[in-house]
C-alpha cells in the first residue's frame, strides 16, 4: 500500500466514524443541515441529530401513551449546540422548522410554521432571509 493510499484509507475510516446520524441526508446539498445553517446564519452552532424510538416519546395530548411520531430540537445556548431528536427520517421542512426555532428563539410556534413554509417553497431562501437584521447568535 502506498503512502497516499494509506492516508486515503485512513480518511475514509475517519469519515465513517464521524458520519452524521441524520438519516436520509447527504451533506452540502440543498436539503442538508449545513445548507440551512448557512441560510439562517447558524454557522457558529453545532447541529446534531439523534434518532429515537417512538416508544421513547410520551405525548400528553394522547393521554401520556408512548408510541408517537416526534421531531423536536433541544437548544443549548451556552455551548451553541442544537440536537434534533426524531422518530422518523428528517425531511427538508423538519430541518428548516427546527433550525428556525434555534435562530429565532422568541418566535411563536405559528411564526416558525409560517416561515418554514415560506422558506420550504422559496427558490431563493438566502435572499428571503436577508430582510432580517442578522445579529450573530
Ligand atoms: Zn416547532
Amino acid at each position: 500500500m502506498s503512502v497516499g493510499e494509506y492516508f486515503r484509507k485512513r480518511m475514509e475510516n475517519d469519515l465513517s466514524l464521524n458520519k452524521n446520524d441524520c438519516v436520509g441526508f447527504v451533506p452540502i446539498q440543498r436539503d442538508s443541515i449545513e445548507y440551512w445553517q448557512s441560510v439562517l446564519d447558524l454557522w457558529a452552532w453545532k447541529v446534531m441529530c439523534t434518532p429515537i424510538s417512538e416508544m421513547q416519546v410520551i405525548d400528553d395530548l394522547y393521554g401520556d401513551l408512548p408510541g408517537h411520531e416526534f421531531v423536536g430540537v433541544v437548544i443549548d445556548d451556552r455551548l451553541k449546540i442544537a440536537n434534533i431528536y426524531h422518530t422518523r427520517h428528517l425531511r427538508k421542512d423538519d430541518i428548516i422548522h427546527e433550525l428556525l426555532h434555534v435562530r429565532f428563539q422568541t418566535w411563536t410556534e405559528e411564526e416558525v410554521v409560517v416561515w418554514t413554509n415560506k422558506l420550504n417553497d422559496s427558490e431563493d431562501p438566502m435572499s428571503l432571509m436577508s430582510q432580517f437584521e442578522f445579529t450573530p447568535v
